[in-house]
Order: C-alpha cells, then structure tokens, then sequence
C-alpha cells in the first residue's frame, strides 16, 4: 500500500494505558498512526517501540489548546485525559480542560479534515449508579461539585458536545463508554485497584483496600477494550455504547484472588473509602453484542496472568517506586 492510500488515524493519549495499545492495533491493521500526547500521566515508554516505524509519527502536544495535524485525517481517537482517580484529583483543572477544550478542539479538527471522531468517555457518566446493570439509556447519579465532579462531568459535557457536532454539523462521530479496563502498560502506582494491588502482593506488602470492600466493579482485558473499540469505530452507530466486561465482582475478591495468583502471603488491610465512590458498576453489554457483535473473549484468569507477567518483567526500581 502506498502513502497516499494509508488510512491516517489520530491517536490522542498515544501514551497512555489504552492509547498505546490503540497504538499497536491500527499499526498492525496496516493504517498511518499520529500519536499525540502531553505526557501528563503517559510514559514515551509505552510507545518507543513504535518510533523506528514509517507510518507511526508522534507531537508531543497538549490537546487543550489548538491541534494541527497537517496532511488527511480519516480517523481521530480522543483518549486523551487521566483517567485515575489519584490522577484527576492531582490535576483536576487539567482534566476539565482536555475533556471539554481538548474535545472541542478535536471536534473542530474533524470536521475541518472531515474525519470520523471516537471520543473515550466512560462508566463513570453513571456516577454512583442506582440501577445496575447500566444500559446506555441510564443518565447517571454523578455529584457536579464532588472530588470526581471533575472527571465525570468533562466526560458529560464531552458526550454532549459530540452529539452536538453530530447534530448541527452532521460530523461523524462515536462515543465509547469504557468500563474498567486493565493489563500491560497501567502504571504500577497510578493509583487504580488492579495495579496497585499487585505491585503490593509483588513487594510482600498488604493490599490496601478501600471502604468495607463489598462495593463492586467489572474488570475488562485490554485486548477485549481494543477490539470493541476497533469495531465501534468502523462500525455505522454514533449513540453512545458500552464496552466492558459484566463480570462483575466485589473488590474483596478481586483482592483475594490476587493474593492468591501470586502466591504473597499478604493480607488485607482496610481504609477510608474516597468520596462518592461508586457502590456498583456493571455494563449492560446488550447493544454491543448486537450492533457490533463484540463480547468479551479473555477470562480474568488469564488476563490477570498477563497482566502479572508484564509488571514482573519490569525493573525492581520501578516495582519499588511509590509516589502515590
Ligand atoms: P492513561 O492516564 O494511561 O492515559 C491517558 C493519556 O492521555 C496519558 O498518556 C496522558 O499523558 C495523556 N493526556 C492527558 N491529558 C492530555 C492533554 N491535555 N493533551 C495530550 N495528552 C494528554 O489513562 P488510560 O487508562 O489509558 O485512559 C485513556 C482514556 O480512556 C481516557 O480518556 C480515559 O478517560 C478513558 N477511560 C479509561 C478507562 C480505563 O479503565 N482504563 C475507563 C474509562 C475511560
Ligand atoms: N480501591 C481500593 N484500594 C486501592 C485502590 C482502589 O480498594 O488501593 C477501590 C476503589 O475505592 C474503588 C475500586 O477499588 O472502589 C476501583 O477503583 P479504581 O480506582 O481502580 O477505579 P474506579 O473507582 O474509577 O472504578
């Protein structure tokens, strides 16, 4: 295939968790890759394997303020924000400007390339959810003025203005609600449950868990995340879906089960739960299934398996490293 024929996609928060996988999807489907990304909470680590590659190139640029890309674009991928929540409480301004500046920005760009745009949005639009599953006709219980306010409602006003565009600039536009995902890449003390509880089974430390641990959440393997995420954006459906994984469990068990995989003889140990933290969280994966034909593939055995390989292949410095 030559140059011109590529299709070019970007890729913003290529250096992220989910940005770089993304990353690695479009590459091996033979597509030109743009990463952008202002390394806020990303690792050029993630990515550098990509860099000797002719069609992947990288701007290390803040989306919150005007993005150029010259040449076509077909695609743009926004996944660009923090998306922890020890992140978005560290730099909460930041998150509100690249969910609703960053997205507008982005929006502005694809109708300006006539690209077709998929913004990352999230479960957390359900805030503390009171009907479980959520199908994406539920509107949410989100608190605007709480410590995730800032996160949830960027995500809100993100999904409004890109039905916005949608609708009075007739762009092209999906929006994927992305449930709990996990795997390679998640840094170890970003501050999310799965990562921080396997760093501190790996150093023999007991596993901190928040609240009285019964509070729930259903856990998605990345390469499950990706694939729905390639189908969406190819797909015709420009509603919002959800991707995720509906086995939902207590974080208890998720705790035990990895005391259990790597074999420490850590304990639990029990602190004060954050803010608003979500009681229950589980997809209602019915539209993916139908529209897209997707549903989730890896078992959490094996993902956590994976998962597990990948930060015991890491450096003993970065397993130690603790600034959360
Ligand atoms: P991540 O923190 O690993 O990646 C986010 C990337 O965005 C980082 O590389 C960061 O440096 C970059 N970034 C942040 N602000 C930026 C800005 N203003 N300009 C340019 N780059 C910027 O997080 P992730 O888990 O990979 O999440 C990626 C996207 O998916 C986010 O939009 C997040 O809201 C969404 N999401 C993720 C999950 C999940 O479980 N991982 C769940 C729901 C939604
Ligand atoms: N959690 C925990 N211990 C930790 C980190 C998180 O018990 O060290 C809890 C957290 O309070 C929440 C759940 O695990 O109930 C999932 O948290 P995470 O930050 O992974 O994702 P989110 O709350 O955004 O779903």
């Amino acid at each position: 295939m030559n140059y011109q024929s590529k299709k070019r996609i970007l890729i913003t928060g290529a250096a992220g968790f989910l940005g770089s996988h993304l990353c690695d999807r479009f590459i091996a489907e033979g597509y030109h890759v743009i990463g952008m990304d202002n390394l806020i909470t990303g690792d050029l680590q993630n990515i550098e394997h990509l860099f000797s590659l002719p069609n992947f190139e990288f701007y290390h640029h803040d989306v919150s303020k005007f993005v150029h890309v010259p040449e076509k674009l077909d695609y743009i991928l926004h996944f660009a924000s923090p998306a922890s929540p020890i992140d978005y409480l560290r730099i909460p301004i930041q998150t509100l400007k690249v969910g609703s500046l960053g997205t507008h920005n982005l929006l502005g760009l694809a109708k300006s390339k006539s690209a077709r745009i998929l913004v990352a949005s999230t479960s957390e639009v359900y805030g503390d959810p009171l009907v479980s599953p959520q199908t994406e006709e539920y509107w949410g219980n989100v608190n605007p003025v709480g410590p995730r306010g800032v996160y949830d409602e960027a995500k809100r006003f993100q999904e409004a203005m890109t039905m916005a565009y949608h609708n009075f600039h007739g762009l092209d536009t999906r929006i994927v609600r992305i449930f709990n995902t996990y795997g390679p890449r998640m840094r170890l003390n970003d501050g999310r449950a799965l990562p921080t509880f396997i760093a501190q089974a790996l150093r023999g430390e007991d596993l901190t868990v928040f609240g009285d641990g019964q509070q729930t959440r259903s856990f998605c393997y990345v390469s499950d995340q990706v694939e729905g995420i390639f189908r969406l954006l190819l797909s015709g459906y420009s509603q919002p879906m959800n991707i995720g994984n509906p086995d939902e469990m207590t974080i208890n068990d998720m705790a035990q089960e990895i005391i259990a995989l790597t074999g420490n003889r850590s304990k639990i140990i029990y602190r004060e739960l954050p803010v608003d933290d979500p009681k229950q969280r589980r997809p209602d994966i019915s539209k993916a299934k139908q529209v897209i034909e997707w549903q989730p593939q890896v078992s959490r055995q094996e993902g956590l398996m994976k998962t597990l390989a990948y930060y015991k292949s890491l450096p003993n410095e970065k397993l130690r490293q603790q600034d959360y």
